[in-house]
């Protein structure tokens, strides 16, 4: 594929070992054909952040997307759980591959891409190291504790605010606070989505451990048997999880959409809930399991196209200085 060419093409960052033998992380494949390194997937999460913006789903420099990275991509082969995060301060739109830090389940930053000058856990305590690479706490809190808690299953974690999942987050159950199934696209999300009533403040407590992080993660475990792939945190965002990013980025999509018309459809019936035409439950259920047949292939297609573009457009993303 063009886009392996390209970037093994391209100088390795001297903080990274050779490319890799092992295993090929779920995250990468088949983006980059098999042969994934730790720059390739932080071209790919850079991707989705500016694929995300030009979605209108950004708020200022916060919100987070992040993808757990396997040992064996670290530099200089460091044995811990840790995963890509995007640099505090970074505007989605401008996203590149140095943006994406390597940090630790205990906060450490692993990879810099060279940077050199780095704030150790949270917000900088002063204007003078504000210039130094760090991430948003609440960040870190939240997305460590649900790679911890999922594990595979929860290998690329996306964190939003977007505006129509949001506003249904503002609304109470009764009044329509839920995914309803109004559209194609809702089915999709038909009895995998989980719903936090709880909202408990900001993630940003940097002591060891962090009570809203683990409590909004817990949120995302549900029964053994059903995979819960998004969680509406009511008063705040939605948390969507999956193995990798192109289903992530397309679940991110079309929950959105789904959003969108269900509000859309609250405000043309002055939200009036019995003027909404909720389909039947088992043409609910065909829908959705028809969506489960190209999920996989639909969301891979949908992300490299995007990709293919922003890499024409923005060549800069790959760019590690
Ligand atoms: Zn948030």
């Amino acid at each position: 594929m063009s886009q392996t060419a390209t970037t093994t093409m391209e100088a390795q960052p001297t903080s990274l070992i050779a490319a890799p033998t092992a295993a090929v992380p779920k995250a990468a494949k088949p983006l980059a054909e098999g042969r994934a390194t730790l720059k390739d997937l932080a071209v790919d999460l850079a991707c989705a952040y500016r694929l995300a913006d030009e979605w209108g789903m950004n708020e200022g420099i916060c919100n987070h997307f992040t993808i757990a990275v396997p040992q064996e991509l670290h530099p200089h082969g460091l044995a811990d759980d840790a995963f890509l995060i995007i640099k505090y301060g970074t505007l989605w739109s401008e996203a590149t591959a140095k943006d994406m830090l390597l940090v630790n389940t205990k906060g450490k930053i692993l990879c810099d891409w060279g940077t050199g000058c780095v704030q150790p856990v949270g917000y900088a305590s002063s204007p003078a190291s504000w210039a130094c690479a760090s991430y948003d706490p609440t960040a870190f809190n939240i997305h460590k504790a649900v790679h911890l808690r999922l594990g595979s299953a929860g290998a690329v974690v996306l964190h939003t605010h977007m505006p129509s999942v949001t506003t249904l987050n503002a609304l109470k159950p009764e009044a329509g606070g839920r995914i309803l199934q109004v559209h194609q696209n809702s089915c999709r999300f038909y009895n995998n989505v989980a719903y936090d009533e709880n909202f408990g403040g900001l993630a940003d407590d940097t002591s060891e451990g962090c009570a809203e992080g683990d409590r909004i993660a817990s949120v995302l475990e549900g029964p053994s048997q059903h995979r819960i792939r998004a969680a509406f945190l009511r008063n705040h965002g939605i948390l969507i999880v999956a193995e990798n990013l192109w289903e992530a980025m397309d679940d991110l999509y079309y929950l959105e959409r789904s959003a969108l018309f269900q509000v859309e459809a609250l405000k043309a019936a002055g939200g009036d809930m019995s003027k909404l035409a909720i389909m039947a439950d088992e043409v609910a259920i065909d829908t959705y399991k028809q969506w489960e047949r190209f999920r996989a292939e639909g969301g891979w297609k949908h992300f490299i196209a995007h990709k293919r573009r922003l890499l024409r457009k923005d060549p800069a993303i790959h760019n590690l200085l």
